[in-house]
């Protein structure tokens, strides 16, 4: 009984090198090609005021636009850029294709040019 024991935690050993293995590897292509960068947890801000798990890597995510239902990616230089240059906090991420973040932008910006008309046409009366 004791040696098969010994033998499956080889097995497993084995199984466990061979995972570990692969995913250096994955990690080793995907820094290469750009599919994953490393983070810069200096440069990353956060709304959370419990304690934050920053990601080690930006990997390249696929969503669902939450208004169209398009499928997309977010590619890790995206979030990249996102977090550490346009100042997005972690917590925050992508849920809407570029379409209809165009869309949503717009919408946002009539919505304020009515609100200050509105404001304009009392100070006028
Ligand atoms: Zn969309």
């Amino acid at each position: 009984v004791k040696s098969s024991k010994n033998k499956r935690q080889q097995f497993m050993d084995r199984a466990a090198k061979k995972k570990q293995k692969r995913e250096d590897e994955d990690l080793a292509t995907g820094l290469a090609n750009g599919s994953i960068i490393k983070v810069d947890r200096s440069k990353i801000t956060s709304c959370s005021w419990g304690p934050v798990t920053f990601p080690e890597y930006y990997k390249d995510k696929s969503f669902t636009c939450k208004d169209c239902g398009s499928k997309e990616v977010w590619l890790a230089s995206q979030q990249k850029r996102w977090y550490e240059e346009q100042g997005g906090e972690i917590e925050t991420k992508a849920v809407r294709c570029r379409d209809c973040r165009h869309i949503e932008k717009q919408r946002k910006n009539e919505a304020r040019r009515i609100h200050l008309e509105g404001i304009q046409k009392k100070k006028e009366n």
